[in-house]
């Protein structure tokens, strides 16, 4: 068996293989269903979406972000299930959470079963912007998440990033539906004090439902000055 930190090498190794630009470990410190509670550690997937396909987006999502949005969330569930098999294979019980699945039995029908972008602050890969996406200092709100569960213990001494938002307000004004409120995100702060999923779902689903059947829109990532190239 590896020890846990050369388990932790050889999963981020395996996975930067794959095509993903970052692998973070964090204690599982979200509310999860009865059946999930036997998991204490979490690992986050992170891919880095194109640039060239992500700055075409202008004042409304494009084709082709829809399909790379789609293909991204693929190469991540596979990931996911690559981490699996490793973990498995070390004799550690692991759990795949889906790149992209809402599900609608918990009261927030903007949700998944466990939260990416929060196991990746725990994981001190970034932070939660204005915008309520996940933010990293290098790749800023350009990428997509996954996370795997795992009963294996894992080293995870980081500390979560606290908000580098400061006074920006592009993603503020950019936003075409009012739906994100302009505060900066603190810790244990709850999703609405921020950002109106509500308002954002609707807008997309009402003017973007033709390219991106309302589930994309990606104008506030765009905007976001981190992780742009020229960082403008
Ligand atoms: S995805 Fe679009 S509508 Fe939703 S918050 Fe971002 S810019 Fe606004
Ligand atoms: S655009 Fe500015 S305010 Fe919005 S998430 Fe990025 S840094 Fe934060």
């Amino acid at each position: 068996m590896l020890m846990n930190d050369s388990l932790t090498n050889h999963l981020r190794e395996r996975l930067l293989y794959e095509g993903l630009c970052e692998v973070g470990f964090s204690r599982v410190d979200q509310t999860v269903p009865p059946d999930l509670s036997r998991y204490h550690y979490a690992v986050t997937l992170m891919y880095r979406l194109s640039d060239a396909v992500v700055d075409e987006i202008d004042d409304s999502p494009t084709y082709a972000y829809f399909q790379h949005y789609r293909a991204a969330n693929a190469l991540l569930d596979r990931c996911a299930l690559i981490a699996c098999e490793l973990l498995r294979r070390e004799g550690a019980a692991a759990y795949p959470i889906a790149a992209s699945q809402s599900v609608h039995d918990r009261g927030d029908r903007y949700t998944g079963i466990y939260q990416h972008k929060s196991a990746a602050v725990a994981a001190g890969l970034g932070w939660i912007g204005k915008s309520a996406l996940f933010v990293s200092p290098v790749h800023g709100p350009r990428v997509r998440l996954a996370t795997v569960l795992t009963s294996r213990e894992l080293p995870c001494q980081l500390l979560p990033m606290e908000s580098r938002c400061g006074d920006c307000t592009l993603c503020v004004t950019a936003c075409p539906s009012g739906a994100i409120l302009g505060r900066n995100y603190v810790r244990g702060m709850a999703r609405e004090e921020i950002f109106d999923a509500e308002k954002c779902s609707q807008h997309m689903k009402k003017a973007f439902g033709h390219i991106g059947r309302g589930a994309v829109c990606g104008i506030c990532m765009r905007v976001c000055p981190y992780g742009r190239k020229n960082n403008s």
